[in-house]
């Protein structure tokens, strides 16, 4: 009688809790930085949202159970320098066919949010968001070119009568939504104007600055960049790029590099397709001057050469031996403070559930700068899925499918199979 009691008891307890998940992802290994965690867990997905990460949440309480043994799960990753403002038909710019629409890239990387990088200025933000942000199942952020025409390429960019501090910081309070910082890059002059007034800007919205350094000229040295120009919080991209003054004559970083980090100015990767050069980046590392941020610099160009995507510039980071967790950190949490977006780049329940599914391969793989040198390594992370608010939006190997044979006869009834909580429920219903 006891036993049965005991039974009935189970039986109840069952019946109270229904699958209230969504999807469940079990058995992965989780690394979550602002968490502190990098263990074995479960994580369990409700409505778009995180809703339990624990050591072990039972699989009947989900409609979806994916098994992710032997696989990394990460925040979806952020990647704060990109060039996607594509479609307007302008040639050789980043505001038109030098960049890419992103989707078609971030998604199989990995990458769940980018913050295209001064691709539009004040005056055609508005163009860039109908035409890519409004439309895009990435999450698309954006700095605002201190040129009011953005990276229209050419003269364009050099006109410092477009460049409005003003007008600047009206369209990114207006639009704070969306709008995360303030962009200056590709000046060829001797002024400090580009950069002073994209900080102006930057003070009076509240929001980091980003710089490209453009031509390196003795009239405005890089060291006062870094050391009195920026404020803490600004950020320095294409930190590896050559012509960075890093190393003295014996090799060693230059002391400046550390003192501009200590000011609070943040060193970002941009790798892009001139901007990541192993004789920089290998002594850097060795000796500490290792980056807050890793990103791309995604464009039509990068993304052919030796750049190629989110995960390959983050394989090379693991192959000069930082580790793992802090790759993670670097391409999820750390890039998500430094544009404010806190709500991003963890996986602490309640957040968005932008999640990456990442596969850490060993064999022999090789990597290229930009100018065409190969390191070799050992280590390459892929994507094995990326989900997006609660969704699968990429699936290498089908890990979140049913196998053919264990689906019905009539599955084809089902459209094109791209799970999500809807269909889940779907395909329980037609198996009756
Ligand atoms: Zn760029």
């Amino acid at each position: 009688m006891k036993i049965f009691l005991g039974v009935l008891c189970l039986a109840a307890a069952a019946l109270a809790q229904p699958q209230q998940y969504d999807l469940l992802l079990k058995g992965g290994h989780v690394i979550d930085g602002r968490n502190h965690l990098s263990a074995l867990r479960d994580v369990a997905i409700r409505a778009g949202r995180i809703a339990a990460v624990a050591p072990d949440i039972p699989a009947a309480q989900a409609h979806k159970v994916v098994d992710v043994t032997g696989l990394y799960v990460t925040p979806g990753l952020v990647d704060i320098h990109v060039h996607v403002y594509a479609g307007t038909g302008q040639r050789n710019a980043y505001s038109g066919d030098n960049s890419v629409y992103p989707d078609g890239f971030t998604f199989r990387a990995g990458v769940t949010t980018v913050a295209d990088a001064g691709s539009s200025g004040w005056r055609n933000f508005p163009d860039f968001k109908d035409r890519v942000i409004d439309r895009s199942r990435t999450r698309v952020l954006a700095f605002l070119n201190i040129v009011g025409h953005g990276m229209g390429g050419g003269k364009i960019e050099q006109n410092l009568e477009d460049m409005d501090a003003k007008a600047t910081a009206q369209q990114a309070l207006k639009y704070k939504d969306v709008v995360v910082g303030v962009k200056t890059a590709h000046y060829a002059g001797p002024e400090w104007a580009p950069v002073e007034r994209a900080v102006e800007a930057g003070t009076e919205a509240n929001i980091p600055v980003m710089v490209d350094f453009g031509s390196f000229r003795p009239e405005r040295p890089y060291q006062d960049l870094v050391l009195k120009k920026l404020r803490p919080g600004d950020m320095s991209t294409h930190m590896y790029l050559g012509a960075v003054p890093m190393l003295d004559d014996a090799g060693r970083v230059l002391p400046y590099l550390f003192e501009a980090r200590k000011r609070g100015v943040i060193f970002d990767v941009g790798h892009g397709a001139g901007s990541f050069l192993w004789r920089q980046a290998v002594p850097a590392m060795k000796q500490g001057f290792i980056p807050d941020s890793i990103s791309t610099d995604l464009h039509i160009s990068s993304m052919n050469a030796g750049m190629k995507d989110m995960l390959n510039v983050m394989s090379k980071f693991l192959i000069m031996g930082m580790p793992l967790d802090e790759v993670i950190l670097r391409s999820t949490w750390t890039p998500a403070r430094e544009i404010k977006r806190e709500e991003l780049g963890h996986l602490s329940v309640g957040a968005p559930a932008d999640v990456a599914v990442l596969r850490l391969r060993d064999g022999d793989f090789g990597y290229v700068d930009v100018y065409g040198a190969r390191m070799k390594g050992t280590k390459k992370l892929e994507c094995e899925a990326t989900i997006r608010d609660g969704r699968v939006v990429w699936d290498l190997n089908g890990i979140t499918r049913e196998d053919w044979d264990k689906l019905p006869a009539r599955y084809t009834a089902q459209g094109d199979g791209r799970w999500d909580g809807t269909l889940g429920a779907t395909v329980r219903g037609r198996r009756k």
